[in-house]
């Protein structure tokens, strides 16, 4: 019998071992995919991994059970591929990012195939539902009696219009008696059908109400297959734009850097055009056919970005990220391992485990953001990290670019390990914003701020708005998530599972943890005091909006933040609103900051810098710094100079003054300076060791006893345990440990020794149930 191991979507380290029936040998290869039996009953899709190749005789010598046993091991089901759906490369990065997050292969495995690919039945073609007038109210005149009798069904009347207008029969009802005089009958004409989501959307109805128009026979709707990819890409293509002297120089620069170095930082001030030169070298590697892999650190940010892709490169682009359906990221998948894939690849974090035949460059789109790096669940990676890992598996070279590098890659840079090339000046020489400190203390000192707003910030605000042009307001979501409290005794409702406050969402009426998802309505009572006043607290961008909307009555407001953009198009419009000028005002968290590129904003403001500045991490002023250069990038990016109004309690902070004046240097060299006498990076690496457990008192012996356990090895790089800032989630109560390794340490020693530490605990008794978990290079 022959054996092979197979990585299980589980969260269990190592991989798992099953015999290979002799007539599947043939069919098993490393990346192909295996249905298992696993325990009693249960079957899971599992992947071969890269020793499935030394199919071992004796495989005696395996995994033994304690007592020097044999094992007996199961055989696999059956093969599910022919060829595989990993190729050599992904396998390896698997292993890679297992290893270096020291997370399970299983956890990597889960995060990287598209749920598609591991359930068995794979995946079905797709269908949409299309919504059409029923032929027998298609004359203007059985419309109109239609519409009459829904008088006394107001909400299903609402959709009937709502279909009229988005099939263009309000516009244009001639059609309508045109269909009527051929009928066809039986299946239903697709004569000014819409789709049903669209339909729902637009009317913002419940099925209820749209099966009470089905039900009286006044649409009708019928199912129809379509595909996922929208490859329409080559309706009007672009021509690429040539470069100016400062971007070809930079462009050039670029190019000869990568002759010697696999990694190049290209730090360009917002408004450089970082975006064309990246436009061109993707040129070049198809000119060289080669593939290219393009990340983004949110999806906010796919959307301008992919239409000034698309219309260069048309259908050779394919888009990749969470917000698309798990079938269409199954059908990306599939074409990136046939003869026709994608020569562009545009995607969010997890884009970095598809498939790519032939990748010849990988470019990373402000590189400082952290979001490229998972925080929950594991594996816990880092997009920059793996993508440049990737890159050298394939001999590709990889271009991060920003116009505030992290202190990672700067110092990288500076250390002659990354290629360097700046790009000082903005296309066209348009200045940059102005900075406008706000002293808040002394405004408040004089009751002058108006809520969250100074009297400049609303007077330039105004100002703008009656000139035409555009304003954007920024509120950090952190410590600003809006939450209620009762006046009268200072009740506020926390979560059951978790150590925190519930968050406010005032349009649904409910309180809800953004750590385990618990929700709960608002009380109309207090339930300590039973008092009925009950008031909104913090400043979230919805309580922000409600307040602009007073001051501002003719303004076209709309928001930017979780909650108005859980839908896959909704950035797309928002944004699309906004640049097409149907709003002027916009509110948003951090997702506005991200490279936007907007016409007509003349005045960005933020409105809290201090809350970003408070925040209790060795990166908030690394973060504050980015957050607020990259959101006045937003202001004055054609025509005339914007102004940036920065309101804070801390006007005369260094790191502000940093701000204004555009000084990535001066920033980065006081920050280098801290860094290096408080033991961070990237001077060291740093490793947290998370326990959790159900019971208190449990982990906190737990993690005393590791603590010291890793102090016996590690010595003074050890710190803690100590409690995390919310020290309980999900019920669980967590306790933190952070190792700080210098650089050039023996890492994967220091793993080993990690590992052998956390066994011995697990071995005793009442620690069966403690929950140990890593975050390398934590952000
Ligand atoms: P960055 O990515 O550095 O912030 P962008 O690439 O978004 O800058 O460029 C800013 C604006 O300038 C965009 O609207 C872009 O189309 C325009 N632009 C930049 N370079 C050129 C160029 N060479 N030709 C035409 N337009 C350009
Ligand atoms: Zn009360
Ligand atoms: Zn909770």
């Amino acid at each position: 019998m022959k054996y092979v191991e197979v990585i299980l979507p589980l969260p269990l380290e190592g991989t798992f071992t099953y015999g290979v029936p002799e007539p599947l040998e043939a069919r098993v290869q490393p990346g192909v995919r295996v249905l298992v039996p696993l325990g009693k009953s249960k079957t899971y899709v599992g992947v071969c991994d890269s020793r499935a190749l030394e199919l071992s005789e004796t495989k005696s010598a395996g995994k033994q059970a304690d007592g020097g046993k044999k094992v007996e091991y199961k055989n696999i089901l059956s093969v599910l591929d022919d060829t595989p759906v990993l190729l050599p490369q992904q396998l390896k990065l698997w292993h890679w990012i297992a290893d270096y997050y020291m997370s399970p292969i299983g956890d990597v495995y889960k995060a990287a195939l598209p749920s598609g690919l591991k359930a068995e039945e794979g995946f079905k073609p797709k269908t949409e539902t299309y919504v059409c007038l029923s032929r027998k109210f298609r004359t203007e005149q059985s419309l109109h009696i239609a519409l009459d009798c829904l008088r006394r069904a107001v909400k299903q009347q609402e959709v009937l219009m709502a279909y009229l207008q988005l099939s263009g029969i309000a516009e244009n009802p001639v059609a309508l008696t045109i269909d009527a005089e051929n009928p066809d009958d039986g299946e239903p004409s697709e004569l000014n059908a819409v789709t049903q989501e669209e339909l729902m959307n637009a009317a913002h109805c419940t099925m209820v109400v749209l099966r009470g128009l089905l039900d009286k026979q006044i649409l009708v709707t019928y199912k129809k297959e379509v595909g996922r990819l929208n490859n329409d890409g080559n309706a009007h293509r672009d021509t690429i734009k040539p470069l100016n002297e400062a971007q070809t120089e930079a462009y050039n620069q670029i190019l000869l850097q990568m002759l010697g170095q696999k990694v190049t930082l290209l730090h360009g001030v917002t408004s450089s055009g970082k975006t064309e030169i990246y436009i061109h070298l993707i040129q070049k590697m198809l000119d060289e056919h080669k593939q290219v892999l393009y990340l983004l650190p949110e999806i906010a940010l796919t959307v301008q970005i992919m239409d000034r892709l698309k219309r260069v490169f048309g259908n050779r682009l394919g888009i990749y990220h969470s917000k698309y359906s798990d079938a269409e990221r199954v059908e990306i998948w599939n074409k990136q391992l046939s003869s026709h894939p994608y020569d562009v690849i545009l995607g969010a974090r997890s884009a970095v485990f598809l498939p790519f035949q032939n990748l010849g460059l990988v470019i990373i789109d402000e590189e400082h953001e952290t979001s490229f790096k998972q925080q929950d669940p594991a594996p816990r990676y880092h997009a920059r990290s793996a993508a440049i890992v990737l890159a050298q598996m394939y001999g590709a070279r990889t271009l991060l670019g920003t116009a505030t590098p992290s202190m990672e890659s700067y110092y990288n840079a500076q250390q002659g390990k990354y290629g360097f090339v700046r790009l000082d000046r903005r296309y066209k020489d348009i200045q940059l914003p102005e900075i406008e400190v706000v002293d808040v203390k002394d405004l408040q000192r004089r009751k002058m701020m108006a809520g969250p707003f100074s009297p400049r910030l609303l007077s330039v605000v105004r100002e703008a708005l009656t000139n035409g042009e555009q304003a954007i307001l920024f509120q950090n979501r952190r410590g600003f998530a809006p939450m209620v409290e009762c006046n009268t005794c200072g009740w506020m409702p926390k979560c059951p599972n978790c150590d925190v406050s519930l968050t406010h969402h005032k349009n649904m009426g409910l309180l809800s943890c953004h750590y385990c998802g618990y929700t709960y309505r608002v009380p109309e009572a207090c339930p300590n005091c039973e008092s009925r006043d009950i008031r909104n607290r913090g400043y979230g961008t919805e309580k922000i909006e409600d307040e602009i909307i007073n001051i501002f009555p003719e303004a076209r407001v709309s928001r930017m933040d979780l909650d108005t953009t859980r839908t896959k198009n909704a950035y797309e419009r928002l944004i699309t609103e906004f640049s097409e000028g149907k709003t002027n005002l916009l509110i948003g968290t951090q997702m506005i900051s991200k490279g936007l590129d907007f016409d007509k904003v003349s005045v960005v403001g933020i409105l809290n810098a201090d809350s970003m500045l408070n925040y209790p991490d060795f990166r908030s002023y690394e973060q504050a710094f980015m957050m607020m250069s990259q959101v006045s990038g937003r202001a004055g990016r054609k025509g005339k100079r914007g102004l940036v109004i920065l309101q804070t309690k801390n006007h005369d902070l260094p790191v502000i003054q940093q701000v204004v004046h555009n000084d990535y240097e001066g920033f980065y060299r006081s920050l280098l300076e801290e860094r290096k006498d408080f033991r961070y990076p990237p001077f060291y690496h740093l490793v947290y060791v998370y326990l959790k457990h159900r019971d208190g008192d449990t982990v906190n012996s737990a993690s005393l006893e590791m603590g010291s356990r890793l102090r016996e090895i590690f010595g003074n790089r050890v710190l803690g345990p100590d409690k995390p800032a919310i020290a309980r989630v999900k019920t669980l109560h967590i306790r933190k440990i952070i190792l700080k390794l210098e650089n050039g340490i023996d890492y994967k020693l220091v793993k080993t020794y990690l590992r052998q530490v956390q066994e011995a605990m697990m071995k005793e008794k009442r620690y069966g149930a403690l929950m140990t978990y890593y975050d390398v290079d934590p952000l």
